[in-house]
């Protein structure tokens, strides 16, 4: 099938107005829900043949999570839809106003290869929810896990509803040249800037989740045992490969031996054996060259296997090229620090990170790095999990990215917040027509000030 063909499909199923209405939204909702249930087998082994991601580790961080954010989309979505009901002000006495959100039309939503599912479903799960049509682009570097959702979505839905069409840089170039109503992308900074200029042609609306370098901060009062496990589960799930993992560490000088020692126990302990069920393999060989030529340090790895030990940079410092890009793999470089304020300035001086984490058991001190740093999301004594809760809204700022979704944010990101004032014929206040006369003048001042 052709994007052509897709999108004029789309466009003339959107225009019948058929998915405004919440049951069939539902109904594509249940529909993508039973399609995963019923298929998770051949996605647990699409993924494992793509990057060896365990049947645990892709419930709870893919299926698992879609389950989640279908569930909630079908709980609530007919109190989202409903309209608000506000006052109006005083110029347009006597009325009411209403807010409706209404769906954009036909959106696309370009996927990344580090949870693939995750980060390609949940996007169109919300679209669906706001009542869009959906043309999907997963990433071709999972080749399995692109054509498996190719398959079974493909099967399951109506290309004029939800179509999945796969494919590179080349045809996602060719898929960019037409109007969307909006685009979802997930990937790269980099990326994102040529996704965002295509848009602009189109005057497209855009949703840009990128990467960036996510501090971690552990301060001298910080629980080391707990945040040693918390920070080497975050940083070596997936092999590092986590958009929103610990990118590197600034720990206070006081404690880094203690803490250091700590995260090498945690490493022993949750990812010792690195050619079994619980770690990942690194995606391909450019990015697993790529990781050797930015440590700059010999790695324990294996090439076959793509397997890459995960890696403390003990010695860290800000002008080590490890400190220049996000590092998206199993190396964590530690900077040790003595001013506190110092290194908030930092930090501050980088771009803006997708997120930021604290350990401290002192509330102000966590205040003050979250008051004073600008980031996506982060967490106070955790790393990674305030992505799972669908109440917050999940997205970068400045160079982390445009937009969020999960939850009613998703719904809010597709749909457009349509204002309507309605005016009773009652009667008519003279003020706002000519003749301009003096005493309407002054009224107007008394009402404005
Ligand atoms: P990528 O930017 O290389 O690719 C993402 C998507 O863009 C793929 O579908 C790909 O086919 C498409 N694409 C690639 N080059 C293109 C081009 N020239 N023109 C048009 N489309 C193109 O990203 P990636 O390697 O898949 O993912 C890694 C990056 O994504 C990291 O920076 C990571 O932090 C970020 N990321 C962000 C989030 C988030 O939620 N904010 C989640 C996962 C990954």
């Amino acid at each position: 099938m052709t994007i052509e063909t897709v999108l004029s499909a789309q466009r003339a199923f959107f225009a019948t107005n058929a998915t405004k209405s919440i049951a069939f939204r539902k109904a594509q909702l249940s529909k993508l829900r039973a399609q995963l249930k019923a298929n998770e087998a051949l996605l647990f082994e699409a993924i494992y043949e793509d990057f060896h991601k365990s049947v645990f580790e892709t419930y709870a961080t893919e299926i698992g999570f879609l389950y989640h954010e279908i569930d909630v989309a079908l709980k609530n979505l007919a109190r989202w839809s409903k309209p608000k009901r506000l006052w109006s002000d005083i110029a347009n006495f006597p009325s009411f106003s209403y807010i409706v959100p209404e769906p954009l039309g036909c959106v696309l939503v370009i996927g990344a290869w580090n949870y693939p599912y995750q980060l390609s479903l949940a996007p169109a799960i919300a679209a669906l929810a706001s009542g869009n049509t959906v043309v999907l682009k997963p990433s071709e570097i999972a080749p399995r896990t692109s054509s498996v959702m190719a398959s079974l979505i493909n099967s399951a839905f109506e290309p004029n509803t939800f179509c999945v069409l796969e494919g590179g840089v080349e045809e996602t170039t060719a898929i960019l040249a037409h109007a969307f109503d909006k685009i979802f992308f997930t990937g790269s900074t980099a990326v994102g800037r040529i996704i965002y200029e295509a848009a602009a042609k189109h005057l497209t609306p855009v949703v840009l989740e990128l990467g960036g370098k996510s501090p971690t901060f552990v301060l001298a009062d910080a629980h080391i045992a707990l945040a040693a496990k918390r920070i080497a589960w975050a940083k070596f799930l997936n092999a590092g490969q986590t958009c929103i993992a610990p990118d590197y560490i600034v720990v206070d000088k006081r404690i880094k031996g203690l803490f250091i020692e700590a995260l090498k126990r945690e490493i022993a302990t949750q990812f010792q054996d690195i050619e079994g069920e619980n770690y990942v393999q690194i995606i391909n060989e450019r990015n697993f060259k790529r990781l050797h030529d930015l440590a700059q340090i010999p790695l324990v790895s294996d090439k076959t296997k793509r397997l890459i030990a995960p890696t403390l940079i003990e010695e860290a410092q800000w002008e080590d090229s490890i400190m220049s890009d996000e590092i998206f793999g199993p190396i964590l470089p530690i900077i040790a620090f003595d001013d506190l304020e110092e290194v908030i300035a930092t930090v501050k001086a980088r771009p803006k990170p997708l997120a930021c984490y604290v350990y401290t058991q002192s509330k102000i001190n966590a205040q003050k790095i979250i008051d004073e740093l600008s980031f996506g999301g982060g967490a106070v004594n955790d790393s990674v999990m305030h992505l799972t809760n669908s109440r917050l809204p999940f997205g970068g700022v400045g160079a982390s990215g445009i937009g969020s979704y999960h939850g009613k944010y998703g719904f809010d990101t597709f749909s457009h917040h349509k204002s309507v004032l309605v005016k009773w014929s009652r009667f008519e206040l003279s003020l706002k027509y000519a003749p301009y006369t003096r005493w309407k003048y002054r009224v107007m001042q008394r009402i404005f000030g």
